[in-house]
């Protein structure tokens, strides 16, 4: 017996120790003189019992009781006192001590005694805590059977027959359990699942503890549930040995979930289609295949054209519902053995597992495009959109998904180049021609500015009324040394990648004015109409853009309206609306170039005072071909009439595309049809003649 002896005067250890011997008790007795020693005795050993020395308070009685029950010791506290008062008496027993013995005088023969009785008090305790475990321990068991009462519990034999099968068979499989013996409980496993399904009886019927299978079994045909099966020896006495007792318990909600959450991580959850992560996978398993069947596939890479555009103007919701709209065309318009997969914003893939020849790749992005051409009702506008279409092949020479499919984004780049809605077939050589030359093209911008290869070149624009030129647009070129004379799209994309738009926008304008001065100053102010300069948002998104437009006019002796200016509403940001409303609002037209191609941006329209809008060369060359073109002009001139804007329309090349615009009561025109933009001298020349051109409609 171990006997702790908690405080007390310094030789307490010794009178406990000498009373016990006395009686005859083997008893160790320890003395922990404050608490520090205390909590060091009680953490290194178990005690029998501990007592608490006299001079103890009831706190003190009080802070080693807690200790103990901290500890979950079942050590009995004995107050040890002389002349006790019963008011502590009483206050210990409350605080947990478990008696107390009165020293005074001959008082330690009670210390026997009352050792035993708490003793045996403690061990009743223990004792009672362990039944009360054990009966925890029989409900948990208890509860556990209650439970899996509604699983499907079966016992095997061991050569796999089922021997017994459990009434829940009725609701979790819709039969009588007698149709689950015999081989009925393997029958019922799908066809799929039954090998795993005999595999797991075969590794519980060697012993193995608790083999765990999820797998299918049949309702009726057609209608099959999850089960999770574990498989186990079968207890003691129930069976031969070797046989098996099974579990299963109906799992479909969890499995469902468990489906859910793997169809999340591998689609888009907008559109439904597979994400970029599956349709890598499905593009590896193909070119895996390819190896083996020789062949050929191919990757799409599309992009929808000016989908910036209309998120901005339309709001992303709208944006949203135009992504899974054409996410369902191109669904519909595809082979189901074809994978679309959405793999960016606006971006999509479409896997061709098998293409004879490059040709069928085209076809397919024809289909594409027709696919995409109807509009798109959105909020109650018809959106027209078109994708721009990358393809690359790969036929059985150990490429890799990633490979193709940057292969098919490089090209779709390249189509984007061309205008909207082509296509282009990726060739190794699109790849370096796409990015060294750019590099070169940049340095070689930078000199054409320092060394005056950029020239300006002027077009009419005219009047469908009246047939006179009313304004004119300049429109920049590059004189370029090796390579002859360049148009803006080979070019006007370095330039505003780089930045280097901005200086040769100074430049252009500042040049434009100076012309417009020398030819006002020659025919009169009159005899010169206003000329429109383009600007890219690069240009007029810095803050002294609106200030140094104001500064160059001014330098040159001209009025704000002299000059108008001509902006795209696509990527147009902010800081570009300030500064074209600081000009709008001094004076200086602001017209929106390529208007209706694309979105149509009803809310920009709002933002500052304009003075026109264009019709986009497409649309017009569109213009007796379908019912969409002039669908789409006749939206703008409504527009612009419902607005007080005027209209004008570009690339008008033939007379029956100017008396349409004409009749559709459009106001303005430009194209080859009237003049093309011509050098100063030219345009010069042209002007002091005063021209008038036929425009199909009575003057
Ligand atoms: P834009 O503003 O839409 O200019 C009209 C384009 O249509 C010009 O092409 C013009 O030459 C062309 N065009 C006019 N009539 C016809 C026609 O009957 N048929 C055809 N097929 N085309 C016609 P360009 O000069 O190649 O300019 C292309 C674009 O480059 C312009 O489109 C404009 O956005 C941009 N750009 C031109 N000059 C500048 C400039 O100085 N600064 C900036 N930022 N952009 C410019
Ligand atoms: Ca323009
Ligand atoms: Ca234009």
């Amino acid at each position: 017996m171990a006997v702790l002896v908690a405080g007390g005067r310094q030789d307490e250890g010794e009178n406990v120790a000498r009373m016990l011997a006395a009686a005859g008790l083997p008893v160790r007795v320890t003395h922990a003189c404050d608490r520090a020693e205390i909590l060091q005795a009680i953490g290194e050993r178990s005690w029998d019992a501990v007592l608490a020395g006299r001079g103890a308070t009831a706190a003190d009685v009080r802070w080693l009781v807690g200790l103990l029950r901290d500890r979950t010791l079942a050590a009995p506290c004995i107050v040890l006192g002389e002349t006790l008062d019963p008011a502590f008496v009483q206050e210990a027993l409350r605080a947990g001590a478990a008696d107390w013995v009165d020293v005074a005088g001959d008082g330690w023969v009670a210390l026997l005694p009352a050792l035993e009785r708490a003793t045996q008090l403690a061990e009743a305790q223990a004792a009672l805590r362990r039944a009360e475990a054990r009966w925890a321990e029989t409900e948990r068991l208890y509860r556990m059977v209650a439970e899996s009462a509604g699983d499907l519990v079966c016992l095997h034999r061991p050569d796999g027959a089922c021997a017994f099968a459990s009434p829940s068979a009725a609701w979790l499989l819709g039969r009588p359990s007698e149709d689950l013996k015999g081989t009925g409980f393997l029958d019922a496993v799908h066809p799929e699942d039954a090998a795993r399904v005999q595999a797991a009886l075969r590794r519980a019927a060697a012993g193995e503890d608790a083999v765990s299978v999820t797998h299918r079994m049949r309702r009726r045909p057609g209608d099959d549930v999850w089960m999770q099966t574990l498989a186990q020896a079968a207890p003691p006495g129930l069976g031969p040995a070797g046989a098996v007792q099974t579990t299963s318990r109906d799992v479909s909600e969890r499995h469902a979930l468990q489906e859910q959450i793997a169809h999340l991580a591998l689609h888009d959850p907008l559109t439904g289609l597979p994400n970029r992560a599956l349709f890598m996978d499905r593009l590896s398993h193909a070119l895996t295949r390819l190896k083996r069947r020789k062949g050929t596939l191919a990757v799409l890479f599309l992009d929808i054209d000016g989908f910036q555009l209309i998120n901005e103007s339309l709001g992303r919701a709208a944006g949203d519902r135009l992504l899974a709209e054409t996410a369902a065309r191109l669904q519909a318009g595809l082979r189901p053995g074809d994978t679309v997969a959405r793999v960016g914003g606006d971006e999509f893939t479409v896997l061709l597992d098998d293409v004879r020849e490059p040709r069928d790749a085209g076809r397919v992005a024809d289909r594409v495009a027709e696919a995409l051409a109807a509009p798109f009702p959105v909020d109650g506008i018809d959106v027209f959109v078109s994708a721009s279409v990358g393809i690359a092949l790969a036929a059985a020479r150990g490429e890799l998904a990633e490979d193709v499919v940057r292969n098919a984004d490089v090209a779709m780049r390249r189509a984007k180049q061309r205008g909207r809605g082509q296509q282009e077939l990726f060739t190794p050589d699109v790849h370096g021609a796409g990015s060294h030359p750019r590099l070169e093209l940049e340095g070689e911008l930078h000199r054409a500015l320092e060394r005056g290869e950029l020239r300006v070149h002027f077009q009419p624009i005219v009047s469908l009324a009246s047939g006179r030129m009313v304004a004119a647009e300049a429109l920049l070129r590059w004189e370029h040394p090796t390579r002859g004379p360049l148009l803006p799209d080979a070019f006007l994309g370095v330039a505003e990648d780089t930045g280097l738009i901005v200086p040769i926008g100074r430049w252009l304008l500042d040049s434009v004015c100076g012309q417009v001065s020398g030819w006002r100053a020659h025919l009169g102010p009159a005899a010169v109409p206003p000329i429109g300069v383009n600007a890219s948002s690069g240009e007029l998104a810095h803050a002294q853009a609106a200030a140094q437009f104001a500064a160059t006019l001014a330098s040159h002796g001209l009025p704000p309206a002299a000059i108008r200016l001509e902006v795209r509403l696509a990527g147009l940001p902010d800081g570009a609306w300030a500064a074209l409303g600081e000009l709008a609002a001094a004076g200086t037209p602001v017209a929106l170039d390529d208007f209706g191609g694309g979105a149509t941006a009803l809310g920009d329209l709002g933002r500052i005072p304009l003075h026109a809008l264009s019709i986009d060369r497409a649309t017009v060359q569109g213009l007796g071909v379908g019912r969409e073109a002039a669908a789409i002009a006749r939206t703008v001139v409504a527009l612009g009439r419902a607005l007080g804007l005027s209209v004008a329309a570009e690339g008008v090349e033939t007379e029956v595309q100017a008396a349409e615009l004409a009749a559709l009561g459009c106001d303005e025109a430009q194209g080859h049809h009237f003049a093309r933009p011509l050098p100063p001298d030219a345009f010069a020349a042209l002007l002091a003649s005063a021209p008038r051109w036929h425009t199909g409609r009575p003057a």
